[in-house]
């Protein structure tokens, strides 16, 4: 690979990586498989070692994924908080190196050995599947819960905390150090998640895609007794080895069972490698029975003295290694197809299976793609095939035993027209997918449309499949403008809806109105304008109109705009329909124009300005603010920095960068004594999102 190539796949491997972390840890709704991610991440590993000029501080392989939501805009989900509190972490909140093959933990070993004088021995536990979660306890009582968040901050989630399975309040017996950490995860057991998705389904909310999201999610809830109804636990492997005096990790963790700590006994001091394998391959069979997920074995150096000697990288410890298990499968018969026709009309199959169970819950359904997969596959109804769970709800078909195929059976014929209106199917150039070309009038792709608009990362209207089938069913919606024109009075003569329920989705969409421009971009559904292509475009343009009216070699000129996306969206622009629709939504009062467009002042023009540490205001709000004032944010210092804007806790290698260069820093005052009079004054400290963590500042809870 030459030079330039490899230039681009590491920052086109990095775009990914990081679109995909967010919808995994802010999302909790990941699109591709952990294994997937691996693959992803150990290709930019590889890369950036080959090509050490490309290396940056703000890669994926050096920063762990963010769980904090740093999206603007209402809430990204009925009742999930969108800002708690942030606080630092005393010690940094890493992520763990993971490997799928025993060599690599020979190979773990063998560096361990290097650094270590003397025997050591190796504590192997469970890998649990769920979300992060950092305990505080002073004089034996939990003062504060925080999510790993970006790994230097976290959430503060001590109220829902206080609402989990095992986490104890006020600690048992003594010994325990008057103020020390403990960290862990938050866990769904599979028969609370079961019962959840199955009330999610039911009241038309998209279900979790697995039991870890669905904990990552609850934890972050407004509301502290719906956590507690969720049924989720909490298991305990952790206490920073500055925080006791105990020789090793084991010790510690049985000294923290004592002081009724949550602790899972099912963990192996082991000796050497043969151990370890025996312990991985123990598990890799037991894990089925147990009821909650596992998705590894960690293998950490027993004896807190080495791993104080081996430290830490950027990302994870140096002393600790994760061996994760591969994904489940699944052998069972394939009962039927169905061909689902979706917004844009694209056919999808899908699998209708005789239910089996596959990583803790029942599957019944997996996606074939296209004809162009089924065709690969070779595969037949009645054959007996092999399904994987990845990252996606839905799970997908990894093969065929052919040695169970029925005499006879025929390859499945795809469907020539639309299997909702009728219109012969077609499939452009280049595509792999068929679709309907009926866009206007197939009732499926009508209501596909609506259902996106409305969905959470588009309007966010509380609103589900089977109120856009009632009203579309009733005359009442067409097109999402249509919605905007509901009155009261049609919508209580409907099967169902009383007056709170109206109130309640009329409310939702009037709330819709200050939905930012790059989600109503989003929301409008406009062929391959994803969620953040949309939020680029929003960002570049700052209006629909100055969108609509971009030229191709304009819109090619917007990073990550290739040429299929530049053509989609002139397209849409070229139809009657869209524009008229377009007026509609105006003439409702939502966002056609970013809010980062309407300028303040140029009181900063020309300044470039780095920013470190936590202030008065989000970091998002912060940037949002330098920019409407004129000013550039950048991420790393340079010659061309005119100010490291420092708030509490900047990042001493920012500070020391600054300084060598001889960069003004400045804090958050001095920053707004040159902001025009109503920007002078810094936020009010209820709404701060960045305390520190000091006595003072610590809310009082007991
Ligand atoms: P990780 O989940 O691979 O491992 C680190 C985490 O394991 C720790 O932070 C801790 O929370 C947890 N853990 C569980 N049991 C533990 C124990 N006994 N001791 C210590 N820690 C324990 O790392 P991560 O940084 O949380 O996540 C990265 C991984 O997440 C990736 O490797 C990938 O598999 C997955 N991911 C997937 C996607 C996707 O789109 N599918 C996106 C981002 C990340």
């Amino acid at each position: 690979m030459d030079r330039l190539s490899a230039k681009e796949r590491i920052e086109a491997l990095r775009a990914e990586l990081r679109e995909n972390s967010r919808r995994y840890y802010v999302d909790n709704a990941p699109v591709i498989s952990d294994f997937e991610y691996d693959a992803l991440m150990r290709e930019l590993e590889d890369l950036e070692a080959q090509w050490p000029e490309f290396q940056s501080p703000d890669s994926p392989t050096v920063k762990v994924g963010s769980d904090i939501d740093e999206s603007v805009g209402p809430n990204a989900e009925s009742g999930v908080r969108k800002e708690f509190i942030q606080r630092p972490h005393r010690y940094p909140m890493l992520s763990l190196s993971n490997t799928y093959n025993i060599s690599e933990i020979e190979e773990f070993a063998a560096r361990a050995s290097k650094t270590i004088e003397g025997g050591f021995t190796y504590c192997c536990e469970l890998k649990f599947d769920g979300t992060a979660i950092c305990l505080t306890y002073r004089h034996g009582r939990l003062a504060m819960a925080l999510t790993r968040g970006d790994g230097q901050v976290g959430d503060d989630v001590t109220d829902n905390a206080l609402r989990i399975g095992g986490i104890p309040q006020v600690l048992k017996g003594s010994g325990y150090p008057d103020e020390f950490e403990i960290r862990g995860e938050v866990l769904m057991p599979y028969s609370s998640f079961d019962r959840l998705n199955a009330e999610r389904e039911e009241s038309g909310e998209a279900p979790f895609a697995n039991p870890r999201n669905a904990a990552s999610g609850s934890l972050k809830l407004l509301d502290s007794e719906e956590v507690a109804r969720r049924g989720l636990i909490c298991t305990l492997y952790h206490i920073p080895s500055g925080n006791i005096d105990l020789p090793t990790h084991d010790e510690a963790l049985k000294a923290a069972a004592e002081w009724g700590l949550p602790i899972s006994d099912k963990r192996r001091i082991c000796k050497d490698i043969d151990e370890i394998e025996d312990f991985i391959r123990y598990w890799d069979e037991a894990r089925h029975a147990l009821p909650f997920a596992t998705d590894g074995i960690v293998i950490k150096i027993n004896e807190l003295a080495h791993q104080r000697e081996l430290g830490y990288t950027a990302k994870s410890p140096r002393w600790a290694v994760a061996y994760k298990f591969k994904a489940e499968q699944a052998l069972t018969p394939l009962l039927s197809i169905d061909y689902q026709v979706g917004r844009t009309g694209a056919v999808t199959p899908v699998a209708n299976l005789e239910p089996v169970l596959l990583a803790g819950t029942i599957v019944k359904r997996a996606t074939l793609n296209n004809e162009d997969f089924i065709r690969e596959m070779d595969i037949r109804v009645g054959d007996k095939v092999y399904v994987e769970k990845g990252g996606e709800i839905i799970p997908k078909i990894t093969g065929v035993e052919e040695t169970s195929r029925v005499p006879g059976a025929e390859r499945p014929p795809f469907p020539k027209v639309c299997p909702d209106c009728g219109t012969p199917l077609v499939r452009p150039e280049g595509e792999a997918r068929w679709f309907c070309p009926n866009n206007d009038g197939c009732p499926t792709q009508l209501k596909g449309r609506i259902v996106h608009f409305l969905s959470r990362k588009a309007m966010n209207v509380l609103a589900g499949d089977a109120t856009v089938d009632q009203l579309f069913s009733m005359n009442l919606v067409r097109t999402p403008a249509d919605l905007y024109d509901l009155k009261k009075s049609s919508l209580l003569l409907l099967e169902g809806w009383k007056d709170r329920s109206v109130e309640r989705f009329l409310d939702s969409l009037r709330e819709s109105a200050s939905v930012p421009f790059g989600r109503v971009l989003f929301a409008l559904g406009i062929r391959y304008v994803g969620e953040t292509t949309a939020k680029s475009l929003a960002a570049h343009f700052g209006s629909i109109d100055a969108l609509a009216g971009a030229s191709r070699d304009e819109l090619l000129a917007v990073g990550d705009i290739g040429e299929v996306i530049a053509d989609s969206i002139l397209d849409f622009f070229s139809k009657e329909a869209n524009l008229h629709e377009i007026e509609r939504l105006k003439a409702a009062g939502l966002q056609f124009q970013a809010e980062a467009a309407v300028k303040r002042s140029d009181a900063l023009a020309g300044m470039s300005i780095v920013i470190s540490g936590t202030f008065s205001i989000s970091r998002d709000e912060m940037k949002e603010l330098l920019e409407k004032n004129g000013a550039k944010n950048s991420s790393s210092i340079s010659k061309k920095t005119s100010y490291l804007l420092a708030g509490e806790n900047p990042g001493p290698e920012k500070m020391k960068k600054a300084a060598e260069l001889g960069i003004s820093i400045i804090d958050e005052t001095a920053l707004r004594s040159m902001l025009p009079e109503e920007e002078a004054a810094p936020a009010a400290p209820e709404k701060a999102t960045g305390l520190l963590f000091r006595e003072e500042t610590e809310p009082t809870l007991f």
